[in-house]
């Protein structure tokens, strides 16, 4: 369900260009338009979910799905052995600022503890 006001959902539609690292039936991914890392990667559900507070029992398998792409992804870029970190910020007081919910890839540098 494409939500055009949504800017995910509008390069889920392929109506705001993106680059796709990869695609899936159930989600893409794509490069961080502002990296916060050498590799920043965005596993985006092509079902427009607001946040991980709007995600019920039945999107459970989705959530798994996107965690476990984040991983291949970040082992595809060679960050498997170094590390990488997944994010999901919830809300704007966590630093949402595109609410269709979405999993942040960072790795390449080091990733400090507690994150700001
Ligand atoms: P969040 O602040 O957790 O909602 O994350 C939203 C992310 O989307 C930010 O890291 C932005 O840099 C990123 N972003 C915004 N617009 C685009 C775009 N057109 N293509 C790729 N990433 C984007
Ligand atoms: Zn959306």
């Amino acid at each position: 369900m494409g939500n055009e006001s949504c800017l995910f959902c509008r390069i889920v539609a392929g109506t705001i260009p993106a680059e796709f690292v990869h695609q899936d039936e159930r989600c893409l991914v794509i490069r961080d338009i502002n990296p916060q890392a050498p590799m920043h990667m965005l596993v985006i559900p092509r079902e427009h979910l607001e946040s991980l507070d709007d995600a019920a029992q039945k999107d459970e398998p989705l959530l798994g799905h996107l965690l476990r792409v984040g991983a291949r992804v970040a082992n595809d870029e060679g960050h498997g052995e170094s590390g990488y970190r997944t994010v999901i910020n919830t809300g704007a007081g966590a630093g949402q600022s595109v609410f269709h919910l979405h999993v942040h890839v960072l790795a390449g540098r080091a990733l400090n503890w507690p994150p700001g």
